[in-house]
């Protein structure tokens, strides 16, 4: 198979920021948080399993999972973590895996803000880390999502930290500029990465 990148980086990094732009270039993009969305849509397995584990309270009038319920719930009952992501987690390899498979550009990308903390790294050939100093992180991911620093901060408290984040990667941008500045980090690695996928023919 051909190279497939893991990108990751922590809250507000600018992960769909650097993303966009290989989408761009015609790699295929895969999304591990959309992945996991789509597992838990009506009608699919594990959103019957969360409701047979659960109960019936996880569902809303319209069928759908309720997020924010389950969120509190777990958030009061720390156990029932794992429960749940023994339901979710199997599910979202296996559609990452399917989806990966099914790309067709000269490489593909992962991007995922748990790449290390769900081990989906291990389904990538390299880790590219949008990094990113942590008064950026607050301010820009408060700005998007109108949320306080203290909000975003409580995020970045429970992520993998910074530096520990930076000895899984084999690239690194740092994000610290406009996107001009991203994106001139971006291109020599989408060139060194043709590159690799080519020679991994
Ligand atoms: P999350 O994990 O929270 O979804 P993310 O890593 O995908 O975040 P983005 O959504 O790409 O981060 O970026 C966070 C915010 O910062 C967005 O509003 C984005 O437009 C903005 N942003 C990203 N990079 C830059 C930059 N270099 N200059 C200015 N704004 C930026």
């Amino acid at each position: 198979m051909s190279l497939i990148i893991g990108l990751t980086g922590g809250i507000g990094s600018g992960k769909t920021a650097a993303s966009d732009w290989f989408a761009q270039q015609g790699i295929t993009v895969i999304d591990a948080d959309v992945v996991a969305r789509e597992i838990v849509e009506p009608g699919k397995p594990a959103l019957t399993e969360i409701q047979q584990t659960f109960g019936n309270w996880v569902i809303q009038q319209d069928g759908t999972l309720d997020r924010a319920a389950l969120r509190q719930y777990i958030f009061n009952h720390p156990e029932a973590r794992a429960t749940l992501e023994g339901i979710t987690h199997p599910r979202i390899r296996q559609q990452i895996i399917s989806q990966l498979n099914n790309a067709t550009s000269p490489y593909r990308m992962l991007v995922s803000p748990l790449l290390i903390e769900s081990r989906q790294h291990e389904l990538v050939d390299r880790v590219l880390l949008v990094d990113v100093p942590e008064h950026l992180q607050l301010s820009r991911a408060s700005l998007r999502d109108s949320q306080t620093a203290e909000a975003i901060a409580k995020i970045m408290q429970v992520q993998m930290p910074r530096l520990q984040r930076q000895t899984h990667a084999n690239d690194i941008v740092v994000n610290d500029g406009d996107l001009v500045h991203l994106y001139s980090q971006l291109m020599p690695l989408h060139q060194k990465y043709l590159q690799l996928a080519q020679a991994n023919k």
